[in-house]
């Protein structure tokens, strides 16, 4: 996710924290330089514009140049007015009314709405973060596309959540009143419906939406828009704000997003917030959308938060605990490696992560083309066949360990070379969160 937003802000900062003073001219070189790193992640131009003009005149009007940590600063004022054109606050599905409460999924065709719809209604049902579990209906209005229906009816199955039975030939309108209906007789706490796509947006498809809305009466209509699309997704999402009431926003795809323009220009452009992100195709690859940590994301300091967050919910509080402070500490030897890939294994594997720890995407990537989650087990035999002090200091496995290690689990040395160097670039990332004062120093500098 942003990646290369990411590396090019990085490298803008990384030369502003370098100084020891900054000048004014400094700053308005690396803001001009932010300004050309958001204008090619596809930023709409007058949102970029914006934010360096908001930025530029903070950092040269306070007394930030006269600070001890200029860079410093100047990165922490951007951070800000990342989190403030991201969305300020994490927004949640608002579904306190007398239930059912409706949700209803809008979007085009191949944004992602199905699948969405069905990833919201798992998150729902299975009271993910510790929420109260709800009993969630989905319906699909999808009468367009042919078999929409039945793919919602399998997603349903899949996540084991209960779907409208379908009635051939019905209309959106009248399955929307059936499925408002099914829902209250049998007692549930949200119904979901997933409305038909079109492949542009036309007047048809508005007024469809309109007249679902008005019999269905929803708390959320929330709009899914596939991130890869850029510029796309903002004007899809903005001639849908005209005419639908949206609450809120879903931005598909971001695991391959890169750059990351729909996701920033998304709040400023139309004043709806993105509730979520969909970071795969898998049922759980749905993240709730925190502007905080994105913007963390964004420049470069990893999501620890969701990381640990994502870990807390499969494994016990103390052991998250555990973690984070281990990370804190910069310290972190093989067999943290190994309680973490037991972890991800537990979490959905390697792609789920993708991204959320610093210093792990590069790692992640090289693994997944050396097979993917297979190469996890294979990572722990490694860890496996090394001696209790091999672990806890990797800098001993020299050559002829490397060899009996690569014996031992059945794998070769140069599969353990990229164990040891995947630990190495973690360690890194781990230092680096470590100098910005740890987990916590690094959270009270995002403010
Ligand atoms: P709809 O036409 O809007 O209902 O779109 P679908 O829900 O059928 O999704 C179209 C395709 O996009 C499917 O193959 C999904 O698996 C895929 N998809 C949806 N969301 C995501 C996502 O967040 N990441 C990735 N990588 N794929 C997704």
């Amino acid at each position: 996710m942003f990646d290369s937003l990411s590396d090019r802000l990085g490298g803008v900062f990384d030369r502003l924290r370098g100084r020891g003073a900054l000048t004014e001219a400094d700053v308005r070189t690396a803001m001009r330089e932010v300004r050309v790193a958001l204008l090619e992640a596809d930023v709409a131009l007058p949102v970029a514009r914006d934010f360096v003009d908001k930025v530029t005149e903070q950092a040269i009007g306070q007394n930030v140049l006269r600070s001890i940590t200029p860079g410093q600063q100047v990165v922490k004022i951007v951070h800000d007015a990342l989190v403030a054109m991201l969305g300020a606050d994490a927004s949640e599905l608002l579904l306190d009314v007398t239930p059912p409460a409706v949700v209803m999924m809008v979007g085009l065709q191949g944004s992602g709405k199905t699948t969405t719809t069905a990833k919201i209604a798992k998150r729902l049902s299975s009271g993910a973060m510790g929420r109260e579990r709800k009993k969630v209906l989905m319906a699909s209005l999808d009468v367009n596309r042919p078999a929409a229906q039945e793919q919602l009816a399998t997603l349903g199955t899949q996540v084991e959540v209960s779907t409208l039975p379908i009635i051939a030939g019905q209309q959106p309108v009248e399955i929307a009143r059936r499925a408002l209906q099914a829902a209250k007789l049998q007692g549930y706490d949200v119904l979901m419906l997933d409305t038909a796509g079109r492949l542009h947006v036309d007047q048809a498809l508005m007024d469809e939406m309109k007249a679902v809305a008005e019999i269905a009466q929803p708390q959320e209509i929330l709009l899914v828009v596939d991130s890869l699309t850029g510029q796309d997704a903002v004007n899809v999402a903005t001639s849908f704000s005209e005419q639908v009431p949206l609450t809120g926003v879903v931005l598909t795809r971001m695991d391959g997003d890169a750059r990351g323009g729909a996701a920033l220009s998304m709040r400023a452009v139309t004043g709806k917030p993105i509730k979520f992100a969909g970071v795969g195709e898998k049922m759980d690859a749905l993240e709730a959308f925190h502007p905080e940590r994105v913007a963390g994301r964004i420049l470069g300091m990893g999501d620890v938060v969701s990381l640990v967050e994502r870990a807390a919910e499969t494994i016990q509080q103390e052991d998250a605990e555990r973690m984070a402070m281990k990370m804190a500490k910069g310290q972190f030897d093989l067999n943290d490696l190994r309680g973490q890939l037991a972890q991800m294994r537990r979490m959905g594997g390697l792609g789920a992560l993708a991204g959320m720890m610093p210093g792990m995407k590069k790692a992640q990537n090289a693994l997944n083309d050396a097979g993917g989650d297979k190469i996890l087990l294979r990572m722990d035999a490694i860890i496996t066949s090394m001696t209790v002090k091999e672990r806890a200091k990797p800098e001993l496995v020299n050559a002829k360990r490397k060899i009996r290690i690569a014996k031992g689990s059945g794998t070769t040395v140069q599969d353990v070379n990229k164990l040891l160097k995947m630990h190495q670039e973690m360690s890194t990332a781990m230092k680096k969160i470590k100098k910005m004062g740890g987990i916590k120093g690094m959270m009270s500098m995002l403010g």
